[in-house]
């Protein structure tokens, strides 16, 4: 039924392993899907990349995602999921919930994946990216818990 699986990644919080990724493995091997995870690394983190790590020359945008991508197949190496039925992407800039929505519509996917929030945030709301993608999104979520 669900062809091509979209899975946002937050490299802050890897909720999803532990929330999802049953899930998106099931879905996986089910549906013989396709399945995008992807990372979005919003304009304001580039400040905090460098201030923790970086020296101002070595902050470029290629940089930046380069470290992105490694860290986000470092992720999702942890799922169980044949690699032919993965591809990995980084997009910078924007913030996370339209860059996932464009993504989404782009990609023609029939089904988005997603955490509800950090763990560590104790609240009955879902976060802000997950409930953007869920009101906007043109295809079905599936909500972690
Ligand atoms: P919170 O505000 O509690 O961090 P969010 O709505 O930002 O909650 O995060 C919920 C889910 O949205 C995450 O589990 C992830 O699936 C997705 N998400 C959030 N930020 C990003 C990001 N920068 N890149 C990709 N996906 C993200």
């Amino acid at each position: 039924m669900y062809k091509t699986i979209l899975v946002p990644i937050d490299l802050d919080e890897d909720t999803l392993i532990s929330l999802a990724a049953k899930h998106v493995e099931d879905l996986a091997e089910q549906n013989d899907a396709r399945i995008h995870f992807v990372s979005v690394i919003p304009s304001y983190q580039y400040a905090a990349t460098l201030s923790f790590a970086f020296t101002m020359d070595a902050l470029n945008e290629s940089k930046v995602k380069d470290i992105a991508l490694t860290t986000l197949k470092g992720i999702v190496s942890k799922f169980n999921i044949s690699d032919d039925r993965i591809e990995h992407h980084i997009i910078s800039g924007g913030t996370p919930k339209d860059q996932i929505l464009k993504l989404a519509e782009n990609l023609n996917a029939d089904l988005i994946v997603i955490g509800s929030n950090r763990p560590s945030i104790a609240t009955y709301l879902i976060g802000s990216n997950a409930a953007a993608i869920v009101r906007h999104a043109k295809c079905s979520v599936l909500v972690a818990r």
